[in-house]
């Protein structure tokens, strides 16, 4: 075994560990697991959905509640098919597909040419990655079952096709499409939101929503996923100001994951060497997740392709009087796109925690306090003390009107630690006998920390300003 084989194999095994904690544990589900699973779609579960929606609430929080020049919207998953081909995505949005004819594995070519290190991309026509590929058809092995055995490359659309509105039999001829992603209702809400809101250029609108591709091969977990979430923020400005707004952008994108809690050191910038045409420049913000450095967010400045499409194919005029110049022209956009899933899986693996506790191991996943999806567990000494669970749940029921609580009353403490651990819950309350007898003497209780294992006595009327000082929200 070579040592970069063996350093994958490291690598894949944290990520099968991750995996397994997330169904154990409550995060993460395989979608339609009675029925033998549906491949490409994930469910979250109890702690996931938590996990999640704290995700979403900080890129809110930082994308629109703190600038006063970007506004939300939440705009319909399906839209007017005339839409995605001005978008380009009905004769653009495809990826390029072979057959191994050995184990009939389909299989995403460029990846293919990605691993032996030829250069090919998603963008490039079926011509020029036939010509490539059937190069290097001799090198490239089936992932599946090692043999060299392919069909030619055929292209494959992504968007997803669906009958909404349409009651004929031959519907697919002309179909709705499920979104391919978020930004194309931000275009062509463009001028709503600048008519109605009180927003002049340069501003910005945010969305989060989910979006739909029929990607052929689906990996990595919820990294590439057919079922999706983004997080998508487009803003316009003038053309002299585009680089200038987007080099700002960049900064703040960056900054944006260290307040978020996640380590520099995984971090790194990729510059996009082939753009596509009308492009100014593209950066992708990269994680280094279990399976290497991949993208997590695009950071890209688009010209103004977007709104000059949806001129050209709505017939509307979308250009915009600067009202300090007099000037006219089309936005430019400059936008930020980063999947939810993709957040959380970073924020997992950023987490993820083995340590050595005397002769036992733990694992304990060390969110940010921010993020975790429970903040604070409350758990009675005993289960068979009726007073001490009485206490404990009164406890529990003054911690849930400001934070994410959780009682558990099963087996021991150490125990109740370990499941707390790998939930990562910052805190863990118990209520034992001291805490029953009557102040100065007693009326406190233990607080336990995640990460220092240190556990202090809090008197009780003083545990909702201990909690206000530690960042839980
Ligand atoms: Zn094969």
């Amino acid at each position: 075994m070579t040592k970069k084989e063996k350093n994958n194999n490291a690598d894949n095994e944290t990520m099968n560990k991750i995996v397994s904690l997330c169904k154990r544990r409550g995060f993460i589900f395989p979608s339609s697991e009675i029925y033998g699973g549906f491949a490409a779609v994930y469910d979250y579960g109890p702690y996931g959905v938590e996990l999640e929606n704290a995700v979403k609430r900080e890129w809110w929080r930082t994308m629109v509640r703190l600038r006063e020049d970007i506004v939300g919207l939440d705009s319909g998953i399906f839209m007017h098919p005339r839409i995605w081909e001005a978008s380009g995505h009905v004769a653009g949005f495809s990826d390029p597909l072979a057959e191994c004819r050995n184990c009939h594995a389909r299989l995403r070519v460029d990846h293919l040419l990605e691993d032996i290190g030829a250069q090919a991309d998603e963008k490039m026509d079926e011509k020029e990655i036939n010509e490539i590929f059937n190069e290097h058809k001799a090198e490239v092995k089936c992932p599946h079952c090692g043999k060299s055995d392919f069909t030619g490359v055929k292209k494959f659309n992504l968007l997803v096709k669906s009958n909404l509105g349409n009651f004929t039999d031959d519907w697919a001829k002309d179909p709705a499409y499920l979104r391919g992603e978020t930004c194309q209702g931000i275009y062509v809400n463009y001028k709503n939101v600048l008519d109605s809101a009180r927003v002049k250029i340069p501003f910005g609108i945010a969305q989060i929503g989910k979006a739909f591709r029929n990607e052929i091969t689906a990996r990595q977990f919820i990294f590439r996923t057919r079922e999706f979430e983004q997080m998508e923020m487009q803003y316009f400005t003038s053309p002299d100001k585009e680089m200038e707004e987007y080099e700002k952008l960049r900064q703040a994108r960056w900054q944006y994951y260290l307040d978020l809690g996640i380590r520099e050191e995984n971090l790194k910038w990729h510059k996009h060497e082939n753009l596509v045409f009308y492009a100014k420049e593209a950066y992708d913000i990269e994680y280094n997740f279990p399976f290497g450095f991949k993208e997590l967010e695009g950071v890209h400045a688009r010209g103004d392709y977007d709104l000059s499409q949806h001129a050209k194919f709505s017939g509307k005029p979308l250009d915009y009087a600067d009202p300090r110049t007099g000037e006219k022209y089309v936005p430019h956009v400059i936008e930020s796109s980063v999947g939810v899933g993709r957040t959380v899986l970073a924020v997992l693996s950023d987490a993820y925690t083995e340590e050595k506790v005397g002769d036992e191991e733990r694992v304990v996943m060390k969110f940010p306090r921010k993020l975790a999806p429970i903040k604070v567990a409350v758990f009675p000494l005993l289960k068979n003390k009726p007073e001490l669970v009485a206490k404990a749940k009164a406890i529990y029921r003054d911690i849930s009107v400001d934070y994410m609580c959780e009682f558990d009353d099963n087996g021991n403490i150490g125990k109740r630690y370990r499941r707390q651990d790998e939930i990562g819950t910052p805190y863990c309350v118990t209520v034992d006998f001291d805490t029953l007898e009557n102040p100065p003497a007693g009326g406190d209780v233990t607080v336990r920390d995640r990460d220092t294992m240190k556990q202090e006595r809090i008197k009780i009327e003083e545990l909702m300003d201990y909690f206000k000082g530690k960042n839980l929200s």
